[in-house]
């Protein structure tokens, strides 16, 4: 069985509690590796070698251009070990093992656009109003960042923050999910060959208690980026805000995709359940309220249903699989109870609704994909993320209905809208209230597509140009090229 240690300081170290804890396979149910359990202290080490990367040696002399390299070669490292690092995150997290190889075959691209950033982070000479002097900004490294992942897609989300920060000169302590930990470790294996220095990158795994929140109230760490639930965001932000750190959340969602009668409805009964049943629901954009146009409900949810039947639950590792598992115990008891509460609440199961006991399931802890009716935009199944493979159908009546009941929940992080009228579809994208809207498709992302969260659905966006943004600080440097000595008790 692999025996994991912390990376801290370029190299591997074993974690000051002398404990380690197992990880499971979701699907197997068996523990195939053990991870350091780190603690305060940890993190106190891993945020000093940090601060020294961030002031002293090669990565604080570097220039831009030469980080830019660093990032090109890191997009390298990932792309020659692409297949190997997606197996363990479905070692670790059950998702399948085509979704998780297509994400890591992407992955390099954000450490390429990045990249190429990193020399063109500008200052700017400022036009001052004041005579005798020269004033211009310079963009500077925020410091040492924290950053804190959950387990659905670690490497991605990771590399959501890792390339940008590198690029804007930062160093960082990265503190990956207690479930899937072990893709983060052996990523930090592979920097030093991409030439990143000791210390620029390190990884402190442990429960959220004893390594999240020290990292949060570390006094060395600059900024935290966090990737998880809005309970936890928002605990971290309270945490950050007495701290007076930045803060940037990347939180969950209740994303609903709304289909009108005028559109394709083949591409939108597959894009309604790719949205919600790909990774089996377990995805911070999960099209998990579906809003249906009332002409077409009873035709669209037996199109949905019919298509849903035939998904393939099994190993995340077999080709043929279309559903694979719940990644951890607490969270399948989690979908389940929605499920209870759905029913109580009045919902009807048109598919599904309860766990999936198929031979080909092993031992893994599965849900059968889930299609539930008779849903009002008011019971707690349309207003809670559920994080599972359990579709919320409710109807509208009109454009207007449509645009309401979108935007009638707390989060708002994606959308999709499905219909042939371009300029309804423009309406529509305008009034919706979410950091993404897809039109006539669902779930896509790119690294120079900004992401995040409107309302509880988090601060901050991720991808894209402004993405590093995040991670500088702007300073104003002023020049006295010739202004008269005047009264010193004065401000000028
Ligand atoms: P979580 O909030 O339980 O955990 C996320 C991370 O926070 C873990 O590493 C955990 O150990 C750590 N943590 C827990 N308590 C902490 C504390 N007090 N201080 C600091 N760190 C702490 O989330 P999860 O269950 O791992 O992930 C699922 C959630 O993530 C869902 O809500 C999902 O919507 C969200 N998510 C959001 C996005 C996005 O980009 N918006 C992407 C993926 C997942």
């Amino acid at each position: 069985m692999k025996k994991y240690n912390l990376f801290i300081g370029g190299e591997e170290v074993t974690p000051a509690s002398g404990n380690w804890f197992d990880t499971e396979n979701p699907y197997t149910a068996e523990t195939w590796a053990q991870i350091p359990n780190g603690n305060a202290d940890d993190v106190d080490k891993a945020a000093a070698a940090a601060h020294h990367a961030l002031h002293n040696g090669t990565w604080a002399e570097m220039t831009p251009t030469e980080r830019g390299a660093v990032l090109r070669r890191i997009g390298d490292v990932i792309a020659e070990r692409a297949e190997q690092l997606a197996e363990v995150e479905v070692l670790d997290n059950g998702k399948l093992f085509s979704e998780m190889s297509g994400q890591l075959t992407y992955l390099p691209q954000w450490f390429y656009y990045y990249g190429g950033l990193a020399d063109k982070i500008e200052g700017t000479v400022v036009p001052v109003d004041k005579k005798g002097y020269f004033l211009y900004t310079q963009r500077q490294p925020k410091g040492v960042v924290g950053i804190i992942t959950p387990w659905n897609s670690p490497l991605l989300l990771l590399a959501w923050k890792l390339a940008p920060a590198l690029a804007a000169g930062c160093t960082v302590v990265i503190k990956p999910s207690e479930f899937t930990s072990a893709s983060t470790l052996e990523l930090a294996a592979l920097l030093g060959d991409a030439g990143v220095p000791p210390g620029v990158v390190n990884v402190v795994t442990g429960y959220g208690r004893e390594v999240g929140a020290p990292l949060v109230e570390h006094p060395l760490i600059s900024k935290v980026s966090f990737t998880g639930s809005d309970q936890t965001g928002r605990h971290i932000n309270v945490a950050a805000a007495d701290k007076l750190k930045h803060v940037s959340l990347e939180l969950g969602g209740k994303s609903p995709n709304v289909v009108f009668d005028d559109a394709d409805l083949e591409a939108a009964v597959n894009g309604v359940i790719s949205g919600i049943f790909a990774a089996t629901g377990q995805t911070c954009i999960a099209g998990s309220r579906l809003l249906v146009q009332e002409t077409i409900h009873d035709e669209f949810v037996e199109r949905l249903v019919a298509l849903a039947r035939t998904a393939r639950m099994g190993d995340p590792m077999e080709e043929s699989t279309d559903i694979g598992p719940v990644t951890t115990a607490a969270q399948y008891d989690k979908v389940l109870d929605y499920i209870d509460i759905a029913k109580k609440e009045g919902a009807t199961v048109a598919l599904g609704g309860r766990a999936a006991d198929r031979p080909e399931c092993g031992r893994g802890r599965f849900v059968e994909p889930t299609i539930l009716t008779n849903v009002r935009n008011d019971m707690r199944i349309a207003q809670e993320e559920v994080f599972g493979p359990v579709l919320s159908v409710i109807p509208f009546a009109d454009e207007a209905d449509a645009v309401a009941i979108a935007n009638d929940v707390r989060f708002g992080l994606g959308a999709g809208v499905w219909t042939s009228d371009i300029a309804r579809a423009f309406r529509v994208s305008n009034r919706i209230a979410s950091g993404t809207v897809w039109v006539n498709t669902y779930r896509a992302v790119s690294y120079m597509a900004p992401f995040g969260g409107m309302k509880d659905s988090g601060i901050g966006r991720e991808n894209g140009l402004h993405a590093i943004d995040e991670f500088l600080e702007t300073k104003s440097v002023w020049i006295n090229t010739g202004a008269p000595s005047t009264s010193p008790f004065v401000m000028r």
